[in-house]
This record gives C-alpha cells, structure tokens and sequence, in this order.
C-alpha cells in the first residue's frame, strides 16, 4: 500500500509572510507532546507490507524537534514499518532554528539528507519575505551541516520576489553554486490567499516581477545551473549526478506514502489509489490520535480515469517523461488512445514533444506547466 514515509511537523518560530502551509507557532508543550503523538498515530495505522524506501520530516519547521526526539521517531518508524538500510531519510531545516549542536545531533540521530530553506542570499529580500534568519546564517548552516557530516545537502531558493531584477537573480544562483549543494530546489514566489502577502506588501518591499521576467529567471536557472553540472531533473528540482531526492521522486512516480501528523496526506497504492488527508489543527488530530479513531478527511479513491490522467501530469514533470510502453502497462490501455489528440495539440503548440515511445515536456511546456497539466484533466 505504501513504501515511502511523510512525517509533518506543523510548528514554526514565526509565521513567513507568503506562508499558506499548516504551521503555527507552538507552546513549548506540545512541541514536547508531539512526537508521542506521531508515534500513536504510526501504531494505529499499521505497517507496510516492505520496509519504507525513504522517510521525510517536512513542515512547518522540523527542525524545531530535538536530536532526541528524532532518533525516537525513527526507532518506532523501523520497528513498526521497517526502513530500508539504503532509505534516503531527509529533514526540513531552517537556517534560524539550527546550530553545529543540532545538525549533528540529527545525523546521529539517522537523518542523512539536510534541506535547507535558505530562500535568498540577500538580507533585503530575506526581511521582506518575513523569514526569521539572515544570509549568514545560512551560510552558516551550510557549513555546520557539512562539519556534521551531512554530504547530502539540498537548498531551497525563491525567485520572482518583489521588486527583484535579473541581474539580481543571477546573483543568487551564483551563490548557490559557489555553496556547492547537491540539489537545489527552485521556486516563483507565488501569492496565495490568506497570506500577509495577499492583503498588502509591508513597507520596503516592491511589487512582483511580471511574468515575463519570471519566465526569464527560469531560464536563467535552466542556463547556470546546469551549467554548473547540475541536473534539471524536475521543474523546480535541480541535482548533482546520483543526488535526486529519492522521496520526492517517488511522489512524481505515484509510489504510495503515508502521511503522519497534523494536515499529513497519504496515497495509498489500492486500486487506482487511494489519497487521504488528516485533520489540519492540532486539537482535532489529538482528539483523534488519543481516543484511536483518528477520521480522515478528504478521502478519494481514484477512478481509471483520475489515475491516468495524473500518471500524465506527475510523470511529465520529470525530465525523464512518460514512456508510453509504461503507461500500457499500468493501465492496460496505449497512452494514444487516451491522450493521442491532446498530445498532438499541445505538441504542435510546441509544448510536448514525442522522441521515440517518451512523451516530455518542452523548456516552454515546463514555463506553461499547469496549462499543460489541466488539458489531462478527466
Ligand atoms: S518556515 Fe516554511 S513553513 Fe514555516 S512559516 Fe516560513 S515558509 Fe511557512
């Protein structure tokens, strides 16, 4: 049913202002609460049928969890479901909320793999997005990680902030290469409603770049780091040889994961699959994880139809495409039968291309992604 891992720990020091995930700030005690409940609701759930090929703590802040805390988590996640001696086991930091102590804390613990929202190298920018740390930090995390013994790094960038330039963005992207990740994350600053961002900018900061400009940073991220040896592997996803992120390719590979904690997703392999959410606050999920029936919400068992149609979309973000033999032999059907003419529009608009039996996107077909994606839609 599953053989990849989620854990969400929904606690952050401070809430950035362009945030719309689940997090909150905590009372120390229900940072101290939280692990025995995640472990509650792993017992619940029951185990995998193989042991789990990848674990990942994302947030929210993970790394507001003690070294101690982990190590725990991860003692009841092998005991309870096993965990492969390969399994790629990654935890979400920021910048402001480690130290050398911690890190190596967390790789005693068993992580193996930092992500590190570092967001911008530019304090300006850094201020205005509300995050709780400076550039030097994160430079600083950069290396303690790696003292640490951490040699599988990943950083998150933004671009498209407000009032940011081209040459600024190069900018960045230079010093991200100079930090010599191995991958590196790289997302448009999107407005989402319920933001700060959405009701107003604070003072100091500018409006967005247009699309255009966006667009061109993309490239520009395309052109350097690949340039710099880097694989652009996924739309936003960028690695050295051998360091893609295993879980989050499992994601694009519609493996089946469980999701542990407040507003934690699952999909399930039964059928077409199975995708289920938990409760998204905190109370509601204790309530739930204490009485043993913990309700999810949101539960969709795909159709044929859905299920296709997102082998489409999550496989076309990958560089590596859809191959067409593999989608008949998942759902007994040749892709041109189902998709042929879409595919055939949205190739002439220059968007999709067909080379041999795979199916990618183009460099513009990636700009346009979403366009793309909804033309799959049952
Ligand atoms: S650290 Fe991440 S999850 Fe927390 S508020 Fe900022 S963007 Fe949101």
């Amino acid at each position: 049913m599953f053989n990849r891992l989620y854990v969400h720990i929904p606690f952050c020091i401070k809430k950035c202002r362009y945030c719309a995930f689940v997090s909150s700030t905590p009372k120390s005690e229900e940072l101290q609460e939280y692990p025995a409940l995640l472990i509650r609701e792993l017992q619940l759930r029951g185990s995998a049928a193989d042991p789990v090929a990848s674990v990942y703590f994302g947030g929210g802040t993970p790394s507001l969890l003690q070294p101690q805390q982990l190590a725990r988590l991860l003692e009841e996640i092998a005991a309870q479901t096993g965990i492969q001696a390969t399994a790629e086991i990654t935890l979400e930091a920021n910048p402001g909320s480690v130290d050398q102590i911690s890190l190596k804390g967390f790789r005693d613990a068993g992580i193996n793999r930092i992500s590190l929202g570092i967001q911008s190298f530019d304090d300006r920018f850094l201020e205005c997005l509300g995050r709780i740390h400076a550039a030097e930090q994160s430079r600083q995390a950069f290396r303690d990680a790696r003292e640490a013994g951490f040699n599988n790094v990943s950083i998150d960038l933004i671009h498209s902030l407000p009032g940011q330039s081209l040459l600024q963005w190069r900018s960045e992207l230079l010093h991200a290469i100079r930090l010599a990740p191995e991958h590196i994350s790289i997302y448009g600053l999107t407005v989402e409603e319920g933001t700060p961002f959405a009701l107003s900018y604070p003072a100091g900061c500018h409006e967005l770049p247009d699309d255009d400009l966006s667009a061109d940073m993309f490239e520009l991220a395309d052109e350097l780091l690949t340039a710099a040896g880097f694989e652009h592997y996924e739309i936003a996803n960028y690695a050295r040889p051998g360091y893609r992120s295993e879980h989050n390719s499992g994601y694009w590979k519609r493996d089946g994961y469980l999701g542990l904690g407040v507003a934690a997703h699952s999909f399930l392999r039964d059928g077409y699959g199975v995708r289920l959410s938990n409760p998204d606050n905190l109370e509601d999920y204790r309530r739930g994880v204490t009485s043993g029936r913990l309700e999810r919400s949101g539960e969709q068992r795909l159709t044929q139809g859905d299920a296709m149609a997102e082998y489409l979309f999550l496989g076309l973000r990958l560089a590596e495409g859809v191959s067409l033999p593999a989608f008949e032999g998942e759902f007994g059907r040749p892709l041109e039968s189902v998709y042929g003419s879409t595919a055939a529009d949205l190739a002439r608009c220059g968007l999709l291309v067909q080379n041999k039996s795979v199916l990618t996107l183009t460099r513009r077909g990636m700009l346009l992604s979403n366009q793309v994606f909804t033309r799959f839609l049952p």
